[in-house]
């Protein structure tokens, strides 16, 4: 059972869904979730409109087990799944209900190696990056639903974008960096202040937008030509990675890099690629 809990405002508002622990590993949006219903528990945060409902672990077995998932990623098979056979199709079947009955969906995530704050900004209509623009990230990625277009995979804001909802995926930051937290906490906050459920936040800088134009997965044994960071600008032309048996693979322009993971099991994927937006 996905654990969830529900502060309403008894006025009417938007309904704003604040989702942590889709993945067992990250703890950033778990911690800062658990701080946010700290707060509301206590009173020290009180919505002037519409309601918010909190489900800080998402998966809570795999996160009391330290693991990404269970069975299967949970955030690749967000649908219906009229004959659940894992873990995680059963934990599909209760977040969508969850996700219908919201207006608009926020969920935080975390990565295994340190990065700046980023949004997935999946649906570009203005709504969605007038919200993401106030969140305090450092990027917008724009351009994931093109990579994975094949309708294999849905996430999260996938389908809460199928059924006419805001939604934004955001990576907090490192899984294992405490201080993470706060970071979430205050995506949180100014997402409960764009809505109207709270006052208004102070004003934060724009983040920069940057487009998704490829993935590369990781075939076989091979090696980073250099200890790829998240964002990394690279130059057309460049090794970016070499397999053991001296293929390369190179930038076909110049760009910027983003989530390399240079320990991805084969047929994963190895990084990404991004221009400006
Ligand atoms: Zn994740």
């Amino acid at each position: 059972m996905i654990s969830t809990v529900l502060f309403d405002s008894l006025s009417p508002g938007p309904h704003l869904l604040l989702l942590g622990g889709v993945h067992g590993d990250e703890n950033p949006g778990m911690r800062a979730l658990a701080k946010l219903l700290d707060q509301l528990h206590a009173g020290r945060i009180r919505l002037l409109r519409g309601k918010v409902t909190v489900a800080a672990r998402v998966n809570a077995a795999a996160a009391k087990r330290g693991v990404h998932f269970i069975e299967e990623n949970l955030n690749r098979i967000v649908r219906r799944h009229d004959a659940s056979a894992t873990h995680e199709q059963r934990l599909a079947n209760e977040l969508i209900p969850l996700i219908d009955a919201a207006d608009a969906v926020l969920d935080l995530h975390g990565t295994p190696a340190p990065t700046r704050p980023f949004v997935f900004l999946d649906d570009e209509s203005p709504e969605n990056r007038a919200w993401a623009d106030k969140l305090g990230a450092d990027y917008l990625l724009c351009g994931w639903p093109a990579l994975y277009s094949d309708g294999k995979t849905v996430t999260t804001t996938e389908y809460a974008q199928s059924r006419g909802k805001r939604a934004l995926t955001v990576e907090v930051g490192q899984n294992d960096d405490a201080a993470c937290a706060e970071t979430g906490l205050a995506f949180a906050l100014r997402s409960l202040a764009h809505f109207g459920l709270t006052s208004a936040a102070s004003p934060v800088p724009a983040p920069r937008a940057l487009r998704l134009t490829r993935v590369v997965y990781r075939e076989r044994e091979g090696a980073f030509a250099r200890p790829w960071k998240n964002f990394d600008t690279v130059n057309e032309g460049e090794v970016l990675a070499r397999y053991a048996d001296g293929v390369e693979s190179t930038a076909p322009g110049d760009g910027v890099v983003i989530m390399p993971f240079e320990g991805a099991e084969f047929g994963s994927e190895w990084f990404y690629l991004a221009v400006p937006a």
